[in-house]
């Protein structure tokens, strides 16, 4: 039922929206952007509270739309008529029926030969709050495993944000990841298949065996990130003092900090590494280190997620407050 118009991107500077030949549409930058710039602040079309959320959901906040909206939600991608054979066909017995009902909906939706309210909001859908919400501008940009470009749900503005997270190139296309970047090829192929396609980006594309290949590398940084990730992650948060007393725990959560950076992944996961660092070299007495680190923190989430995110606030205090320590410490020394 999708309508044989081209998507429009919303009045901007930043990118337009193009035919891709044999692959639909994609958001192209009109002009060289840097990291750190906003190029979307969209706002849902349909948004359901619940993460589990069943087909009703979705059929009750279509119902509330205008006409005009709910046309615009049928001009957005599908990921239908998948092949059945290629999705699990039993549920277990010993899954509760409402949640055998949820799984047979979306699979359904997947292997129907239309679109569907269901198909469209799971090709489509991202994390809003506690549920999901489709956002018609956001929903445009395509996938790469190694993107440039980011999103993020912001509380304070109700709005899907786009930030440029490694430079693009005028004329270049402007990209997301839809599924976790840390993530190995087996995971990310799997995640991607419920959007019913299959990547076809370098590092998925290339042999990782080759030791000469970007695929190579992305891999071997991904696959020591989850390593790192798994022995740092339980001493982060509310142990994080806990952590600081271990040796190596700084040197961890540094070289994650490096290979995120080497790996093109700007997400609001570097800032998070960042403050922990500093927050850790702050319990040490380290301010110096620590000013460093929570500076990088602040800048970093302000790239990724702006200023008016709702918990940059958090990040800019930790940085005055350690400034006024190593301020107090220069001054007794003087
Ligand atoms: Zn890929």
């Amino acid at each position: 039922m999708a309508m044989n118009t081209i998507p429009m991107a919303p009045a901007n500077e930043f990118y337009e929206i193009r035919a891709i030949p044999s692959k639909g549409y994609g958001c192209f930058a009109l002009k060289q952007l840097l990291r750190g710039t906003r190029i979307l602040a969209d706002s849902p079309l349909l948004s359901v509270s619940v993460g589990d959320y069943m087909l009703s959901d979705i059929e009750a906040a279509f119902a509330a739309l205008t006409t005009d909206e709910q046309s615009l939600y049928f001009t957005l991608h599908s990921g239908h008529g998948q092949d059945a054979k290629l999705w699990p066909s039993r549920i277990h017995e010993t899954v509760e029926p409402q949640e055998r009902r949820r799984i047979q909906e979306q699979h359904d939706a997947r292997t129907g030969d239309t679109a569907t309210l269901i198909s469209i909001f799971q090709t489509n859908c991202m994390e809003k709050d506690r549920g999901a919400g489709v956002f018609p501008h956001a929903a445009r940009f395509n996938h790469c495993c190694n993107p440039n470009a980011c999103f993020s749900w912001n509380a304070k503005i109700e709005k899907e944000t786009i930030h440029v997270m490694n430079d693009v190139a005028a004329g270049e296309e402007i990209v997301l990841s839809y599924c976790d970047m840390i993530h190995d090829k087996p995971l990310r192929t799997w995640e991607l298949k419920h959007y019913g396609f299959v990547c076809d980006c370098r590092a998925c594309v290339e042999d990782e065996d080759d030791e000469t290949t970007y695929a190579h590398l992305s891999a071997v940084r991904r696959f020591r990130l989850n390593e790192l990730e798994r022995e740092t992650r339980l001493l982060r948060g509310a142990r994080l003092e806990e952590g600081a007393s271990q040796e190596d725990f700084v040197t961890k959560l540094v070289q994650m900090a490096a290979l995120h950076q080497m790996e093109g992944d700007f997400t609001a996961r570097l800032p998070a590494l960042f403050l922990d660092i500093a927050l850790v070299c702050e319990f040490k007495g380290d301010f110096k280190m620590a000013e460093v680190a929570a500076a990088r923190a602040v800048h970093a989430k302000k790239d990724c997620q702006g200023a008016d995110f709702p918990d940059y606030d958090k990040y800019a205090n930790v940085l005055h407050r350690i400034k006024d320590k190593l301020h107090v410490v220069q001054k007794n020394k003087a």
